[in-house]
């Protein structure tokens, strides 16, 4: 009999994989981490019963919580990404002319699994000579450290456990503290079709550190839902008044499969139906 993987989503809802294979299944100090194969979306890291990211579309999400904010700063030197582990977000990161790069991912485990299971999704970025990566509590580092960032990108679980902080207005605050004075966060913020409340409440704790607040849209096939948002906070630059030929500029060696000028601004300017995400703009 197959073995079923059940990603549950809003109330009464559930994305149902089947699983090919097992490669890895173990408990952390903080989650149950598995890495299965499964027939359409390949390779799949879950954490819990939350599919995090798959071989078929992690390009989608990453590239969208990489780029467009990084994009929106001219000149961005210096990263933090928080939690992240499977580590595609730093090698999106990484494709900026970059200085340095500090990870800071709470779980082991995760960086472990993928580099062993799905090592293409990381690529070289970890041993990239300008990533830092801090196995600790990203909460806490950011409350305590003393190095300054151009941009903040928070890649984090769905709050519960250790990642509810990350959805704070204490720790939007901090993350203000250490961004430069022309700094730019980005943060997943959840389902447009579930999670209204949630997508809410990071902008309105956003809205308390930072003057301008963009919530913005994708489609990510294996996250419950399909539809996802991000939500950026930026103390000068407006992401919505960046021109396309200079978003094509500084992407177009990149090589992307997702993020184009066209997607940053369809992106930012959801149809009607998605307006409410982007209320208050
Ligand atoms: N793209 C994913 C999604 O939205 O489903 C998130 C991927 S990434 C694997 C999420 C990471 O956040 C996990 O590896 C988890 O361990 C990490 N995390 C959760 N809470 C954290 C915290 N307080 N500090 C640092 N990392 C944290």
């Amino acid at each position: 009999m197959a073995e079923w993987l059940r990603d549950p989503g809003g109330e009464g809802f559930a994305h149902v994989y089947r699983i090919d294979e097992v490669l890895f299944d173990e408990r952390s100090a903080y989650q149950h981490v598995r890495v299965v194969r499964t027939p359409l979306f390949g390779r799949m890291l879950v954490l819990d019963e939350a599919v995090q990211t798959t071989d078929s579309d992690e390009f989608i999400y990453h590239e969208m919580l990489a780029h467009l904010p990084l994009v929106t700063h001219p000149n961005p030197r210096s990263l933090l990404i928080i939690g992240g582990g499977d580590g595609g977000l730093l090698e999106e990161g990484l494709k900026h002319p970059l200085e340095r790069a500090v990870m800071v991912e709470i779980d082991r485990m995760v960086v472990d699994a993928t580099l062993r299971f799905i090592p293409e999704i990381p690529g070289d970025a970890f041993a990239d000579p300008r990533t830092d990566l801090r196995v600790e509590d990203g909460f806490a580092y950011v409350r305590q450290t003393d190095l300054r960032f151009d941009v903040a990108l928070v890649d984090s679980t769905d709050p519960h456990g250790p990642s509810v902080p990350l959805f704070g207005a204490q720790f939007y605050g901090d993350l203000h503290r250490v961004l430069a004075d022309d700094g730019v966060l980005a943060a997943q913020s959840g389902s447009p079709l579930y999670q209204r409340d949630l997508i809410a409440q990071v902008r309105r704790n956003m809205g308390q550190h930072f003057p301008i607040v963009r919530t913005y849209v994708a489609t990510v096939p294996t996250y419950p839902g399909v539809l996802w948002s991000f939500t950026l906070g930026s103390k000068r630059y407006d992401p919505v008044e960046i021109g396309r030929d200079q978003i094509a500029s500084r992407v177009e060696r990149f090589g992307l499969r997702y993020y184009t000028a066209d997607q940053h601004h369809a992106a930012l300017n959801p149809p009607p139906f998605l307006r409410y995400v982007t209320a208050g703009d």
